[in-house]
């Protein structure tokens, strides 16, 4: 078998291009500009690439993206101050912190401090309980960038067994949420699974994941799950982006895994194009709640 290869690439421009219209039709229908400001503290290399596509993203939606630059001896206080500005700015509907933060910040505090009604990375504790009620405000990037694939592709979730690797706030905790909930963002044929939660401490991971009809694997190891553990037909997606030398990898032993599963992401050009997609699909949804609260 070789196994369809799920292009997020091409999933991401075409959801792209439908929130573009969606911003046209706000605006028409007397909306705000959406509008988006990430705040980057200090000087990561990596941190100044993922700010800057995000920024590009949103120019080419049609979204208003600031870009807040502070030195990396930015103090915790100083960071508190900038993100309560941007809570009280009216023409601000998604506020987003890149991590890292420097080590003398607690990015949890700053995290918490953002108006979850402009948290678009959907990492608030009121937007994480709202999403495990089963009533999301905004839907965690990563996650729904994963679920948007499946449904795209025709791949069910519902009845299946699906593996998640990987418990973080960010990508493992709420794709699980997401997966076996009653209902979700592309509807219940894909939400409904039967999930298991992997971590660092699960026994006989290769056994587990031979028992899964969709394996996601989130966990930053180069290649850590071996073609022979996937189950013939299985379905994975890999969010692991590790740099191994010059290249990026997944968490997958992707030319052995695409032996075997039915379809499979590849990385680069897999789940990443979706996660700032979805960012911008939530900075519209928050400029949406503001047209809506306005009439
Ligand atoms: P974290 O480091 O926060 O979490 C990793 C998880 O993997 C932890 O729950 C950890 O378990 C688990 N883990 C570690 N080792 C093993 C092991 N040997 N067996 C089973 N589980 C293990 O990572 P993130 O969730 O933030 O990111 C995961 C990967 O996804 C990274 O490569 C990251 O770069 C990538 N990523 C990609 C994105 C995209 O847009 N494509 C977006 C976000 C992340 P424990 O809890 O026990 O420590």
């Amino acid at each position: 078998m070789t196994a369809l290869i799920l292009d997020g690439k091409a999933t991401g421009e075409a959801l792209r291009a439908a929130i573009a219209e969606d911003v046209k039709s706000l605006i028409a229908a007397g909306g705000p500009t959406p509008s988006l400001v990430a705040v980057l503290v200090g000087e990561d290399p990596a941190s100044q690439v993922y700010v800057r596509n995000k920024h590009r993203a949103c120019q080419q939606a049609g979204i208003a993206g600031d870009v807040r630059r502070l030195p990396a001896e930015t103090t915790q206080e100083e960071l508190l101050k900038v993100i309560g500005e941007l809570n009280a700015d009216d023409a601000v509907h998604g506020i987003l912190v890149q991590l890292p933060l420097p080590p003398s910040i607690d990015a949890r505090a700053v995290l918490d401090a953002i108006d979850p009604a402009k948290d678009v990375d959907a990492f608030s504790p009121v937007n994480v309980g709202l999403l495990v009620q089963g009533r999301p405000r905004f839907l965690p990037c990563t996650p729904r960038g994963i679920v948007e694939l499946l449904s795209n592709y025709g791949l069910k979730s519902a009845g299946k067994h699906v593996v998640v690797i990987g418990r973080s706030d960010i990508v493992g905790k709420p794709i699980a949420m997401m997966m076996a909930a009653s209902d979700g963002c592309c509807g219940p044929d894909y939400a409904n699974a039967t999930v298991t939660i992997a971590h660092s401490r699960t026994q006989d991971l290769a056994r587990l994941v031979g028992t899964a009809d969709i394996v996601i694997a989130a966990v930053g190891k180069a290649k850590m799950v071996q073609g022979d553990w996937i189950k013939p037909g299985a379905v994975v997606i890999d969010v692991g982006i590790n740099r191994v030398g010059e290249l990026l990898v997944g968490d997958v032993d992707y030319e052995a895994a695409s032996l075997v599963a039915s379809a499979i992401t590849p990385v680069p050009g897999g789940v990443g194009p979706l996660t700032i997609a979805m960012l911008l699909r939530n900075t519209v949804t928050a400029a949406a709640a503001r047209l809506r609260s306005s009439v």
